[in-house]
């Protein structure tokens, strides 16, 4: 039995980011969340990341009653009473704000995940890339390093482009060698980072079919929602994102605590 006052907890350690997210024991609210860069030491990641939760939701650690981990890291999380695949917690966390059938795309640092959810929340089946980092957030970060930027500019100088340019290798190292060559031939850095934008999405589309409504989630879309309106454009259809859409899989893992614990 879920009491008021009680809380339930989810910390989904990715390659990249590590996300907590606090929910209330009895409405499911989330209260509090953090994402922090899961760095070398999985473990300590996860001990900040939930620190930082339980300070913006001033929720008393005693006070939370069940811990899910999920995530690449997840068996790095000592004092979570379960763990979880990322699957089955993404799915969980999209249905919660999405509760029918969808596709569920996940841009993550160094892997892309399609998973096809059923009106239950079950997973019908799902599609993971963990073999190279094409596509992915670390793609991105790449482009990033090679211009000389840091991430968080991408998404507005994305926006300032005004020529469609196609980068034709996927390959993050061949990339850096098309992007020598297109700025020996002037084009323009916002033209460039909008072509790996393309360059992400035509990597998706190659996956696996988005059939049904699509909903979109992960760090890269969290820091550029422009992805968004790209891939709608591509696809011809409406793409939807969930609030704080880089924490659903700890969200996920926060309602499953609750479920594992009723
Ligand atoms: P994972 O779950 O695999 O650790 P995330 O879903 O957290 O990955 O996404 C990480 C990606 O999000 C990074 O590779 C980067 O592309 C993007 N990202 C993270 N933080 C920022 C930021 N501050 N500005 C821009 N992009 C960011």
């Amino acid at each position: 039995m879920t009491m008021a006052g009680e809380y339930y907890c989810g910390i989904d350690v990715g390659s990249a980011s590590t996300k907590t997210v606090i929910v209330g024991a009895d409405d499911n609210e989330v209260v509090g969340h953090s994402v922090v860069r899961s760095g070398m030491d999985f473990e300590e990641a996860a001990r900040k990341s939930f620190k930082d939760a339980l300070a913006e939701a001033g929720v008393e650690r005693c006070s939370v009653v069940g811990i899910v981990s999920t995530g690449y890291g997840r068996r790095n999380v000592p004092f979570a009473q379960h763990r979880k695949t990322e699957i089955t917690c993404h799915a969980r966390g999209c249905h919660f704000y999405f509760p029918r059938r969808i596709t569920v795309v996940d841009i993550g640092g160094q892997d892309n995940k399609i998973i096809h959810i059923t009106e239950t929340g079950g997973r019908d089946s799902f599609k993971m890339n963990r073999k190279c980092a094409a596509g992915t957030g670390a793609f991105l970060e790449e482009i990033a390093g090679r211009l000389g930027l840091p991430v968080s500019e991408l998404e507005e100088l994305a926006r300032q482009s005004t020529r469609e340019i196609t980068l034709g290798s996927f390959c993050t190292v061949f990339t850096q060698t098309e992007i020598l060559a297109k700025i020996r031939q002037g084009v323009k850095v916002p033209d460039i980072i909008k072509g790996a934008f393309n360059s992400v999405i035509t990597r998706i589309l190659e996956m696996d079919p988005l059939d049904g409504e699509v909903v979109l989630t992960g760090g890269v879309v969290a820091h550029n929602p422009i992805i968004a309106e790209m891939f709608s454009k591509r696809l011809g259809k409406e793409i939807l994102v969930p609030p704080m859409p880089q924490c659903t899989g700890a969200l996920g893992a926060a309602l499953s605590a609750k479920e594992m614990d009723s």
